[in-house]
């Protein structure tokens, strides 16, 4: 099998470990671009999939069903919390949810039992940002200081 290709595959795991948290192929496809790599989106799909089926990316989808993928830090069994809007990620472990899985499995007669558990939510960073921006709209106005929309409307000419 020739591998001609790896060189394409080089950039985009390096593009992938540049990236600050869980990325999608069009995330990185732009960020190579910025870079005059020259590689289309079909190459960085087939190198994330690559990736991901040797252990070296983590591949998982986002809430609205897009997949997307990041280098981890570790490469044995492990859980993210995810930034939605940031896509900043924390690696972390989850003994109750592994002590949970063998139990659950066991329990229905089931062995090799796999799973894959993360968590989405906002960021502190996201979170302070959402709030500052909530807290700018207009306030909305206090009891008894409602419009004066109960003037006498004189209607048209009535014919
Ligand atoms: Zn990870
Ligand atoms: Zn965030
Ligand atoms: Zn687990």
């Amino acid at each position: 099998m020739a591998q001609r290709n790896t060189w394409q595959r080089d950039r985009v795991r390096a593009a992938l470990g540049d990236a600050p948290g869980f990325v999608s192929a069009q995330d990185l496809h732009a960020a190579l671009r910025s870079d005059n790599t020259g590689i289309g989106l079909a190459t960085v799909y087939r190198a994330l999939a690559t990736l991901a089926a040797s252990g070296e990316a983590d591949q998982l989808q986002s809430p609205d069903g897009e997949a997307i993928y990041r280098a981890c830090s570790t490469t044995g069994h492990h859980h993210h919390l995810i930034c939605r809007s940031c896509g900043r990620a924390v690696e972390i472990e989850a003994h109750e949810v592994e002590a949970w899985a063998q139990r659950t499995a066991a329990a229905h007669g089931f062995t090799q039992a796999e799973h894959v558990v993360d968590i989405f939510g906002l960021c502190g960073a996201c979170a302070l940002a959402a709030d500052t921006a909530a807290s700018a709209e207009p306030v909305t106005p206090a009891d008894g200081a409602a419009p004066a929309t109960t003037e006498h409307v004189t209607p048209e000419n009535g014919d």
